[in-house]
């Protein structure tokens, strides 16, 4: 069993379930004038349901969680609060997961009561009903048990992270060298997936770049 079991997503699984998220709004007799994206993650997501809707308005809003530093507790902020008039507007709110829903929830609150839009729906690919604290209008696919969900948009930044975590949690102090093998092999017991390549060699040049650690042919050198 995988520490922190991660799906990887590939582009036409984004495609397909966006597909079906453009279906369910159109079954249901929705017809937005206009597709905001929750920033960062609901980009793509957002950009597609646009072709598949035939929606040429398209907005983003960056809601984010953050770490308070000194409490430690995650909290949800709205970046860039810009005010747009969508008075006369039926929007639709788009991200690519609903997982706490913190992100959405904060998101169609400021819309609410800053853009004005005539009707405001919200919609994901994923929502994670045993956790989330909202439901969306629209999902394409309800999860059960809590999983990370690795977007393609997000590939070198995740890699990168989970092999920071390895080598800060399960390995420093304890050893001070492992080989690339060894680490793919802990990569697979803490994600349950395999690295992808091309992305694997990037994020060990990110680290190595961060001084966490030095590359010396198959060997990673772990810095303290
Ligand atoms: P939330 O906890 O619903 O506010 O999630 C905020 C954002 O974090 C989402 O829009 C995603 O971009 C990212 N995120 C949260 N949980 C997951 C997950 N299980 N898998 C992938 N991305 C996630």
């Amino acid at each position: 069993m995988a520490k922190i079991p991660v799906k990887l997503v590939s582009w036409e699984e984004v495609v397909e379930w966006t597909r079906l998220l453009a279906k369910k709004i159109k079954e249901s007799g929705y017809k937005p004038d206009i597709v905001i994206a929750v920033a960062r993650g609901g980009y793509v997501p957002a950009r597609l349901l646009c072709d598949f809707l035939g929606v040429d308005n398209l907005v983003s809003i960056q809601s984010q969680h953050w770490t308070e530093a000194a409490k430690m507790a995650e909290k949800a902020i709205i970046k860039f609060q810009y005010k747009i008039d969508l008075t006369g507007y039926k929007a639709v709110l788009v991200d690519d997961i609903v997982d706490t829903g913190e992100s959405v929830r904060l998101a169609k609150e400021f819309i609410e009561k800053e853009w004005h839009p005539t009707e405001l729906r919200t919609a994901a690919m994923q929502w994670i009903s045993s956790v989330a604290k909202i439901k969306p209008d629209y999902y394409a696919i309800e999860v059960k048990e809590w999983i990370w969900f690795q977007y393609p948009w997000t590939r070198l930044e995740d890699i990168t992270q989970f092999i920071r975590r390895i080598i800060k949690e399960e390995l420093t102090g304890k050893t001070n060298k492992i080989t690339i093998q060894e680490l793919t092999q802990k990569f697979k017991e803490w994600y349950g997936i395999e690295p992808p390549p091309k992305y694997y060699e990037e994020a060990l040049q990110n680290l190595q770049q961060e001084n966490l650690i030095q590359i010396q042919d198959n060997t990673i050198i772990i810095k303290t």
